[in-house]
């Protein structure tokens, strides 16, 4: 399946002059336009896209079933965690109409390495039963089809849609929510709110990897506990810079 997805827009590295005000604003405390804010928004994509140029998945996978069951295993855990277990479970069960037919109990013995290995291996099963049953097993392409499976939320969805289908999508995860709150994007707690709020700053060519770059930079660099605003090539555009 695919390598590097570039997700990137190519958009100019400078701060345009609406970015610029914006910055003198957040400086000085002042509210923001929308216009400001969105400017604001596109240059921090810019710097994101320019520092991590490539957006890969993390997840082993060979194709969309194997990405889907990845994607769901990797709800609270870690993508290597993930990986670890998904080879096994992928030479057992390859398509849907073979994971249909699993028990629970052999799933569940193939994950049980990974958090709440109970409650995925039965989604897991109850998903390729509805793929087979509903979609020809194969994977939908939409975020109305794709909430309807067993184990996806909107955030898995939009993981799918942005790598299997190149649909633009905006994946809020807690470093999505942590960033686009410290960098003063949002205001919201719920990931649906901010997906809304985000996709209202940043063009649909920009969802898919603005909202991956956070990911990456919140596990590198703006940690929960301690950011590294010092070493942040984002601190000229952020409200929180020094005070997270
Ligand atoms: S300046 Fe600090 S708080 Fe702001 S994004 Fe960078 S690391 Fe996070």
């Amino acid at each position: 399946m695919p390598g590097k997805t570039p997700f990137s827009s190519g958009a100019k590295v400078e701060l345009s002059r609406s970015a610029a005000a914006s910055r003198r604003g957040i400086r000085r405390g002042k509210r923001e336009t929308l216009g400001e804010k969105s400017a604001r928004a596109n240059a921090i994509a810019t710097r994101l896209a320019l520092t991590y140029p490539d957006v890969e998945c993390p997840l082993t996978h060979r194709n969309h079933f194997e990405l889907l069951v990845a994607v769901i295993l990797s709800a609270q855990c870690t993508d290597a965690a993930v990986n670890k277990v998904t080879p096994e479970l992928f030479r057992r069960y390859p398509d849907a109409a073979s994971l249909s037919g699993a028990s629970t109990r052999d799933i569940e013995a193939l994950i049980r390495t990974l958090g709440l290995f109970r409650a995925k291996a039965k989604s897991l099963q109850r998903c390729a039963q509805q793929l087979v049953e509903e979609f020809e097993g194969q994977v939908p392409a939409t975020m109305t089809e794709l909430t309807k499976l067993a184990g996806v939320g909107r955030k898995t969805a939009n993981v799918i849609l942005g790598h299997a289908f190149a649909t633009p999508g905006i994946a809020v995860d807690t470093h999505c929510k942590r960033l686009s709150n410290r960098l003063g994007l949002t205001g919201e707690q719920d990931p649906t709110k901010i997906e809304r709020d985000l996709g209202c700053l940043l063009p649909p060519q920009e969802w898919t990897g603005f909202s991956h770059r956070l990911i990456i930079h919140g596990r590198r660099v703006c940690h929960a506990r301690k950011p590294n605003c010092g070493g942040c090539m984002l601190r000229q555009w952020c409200p929180s810079r020094d005070l997270a």
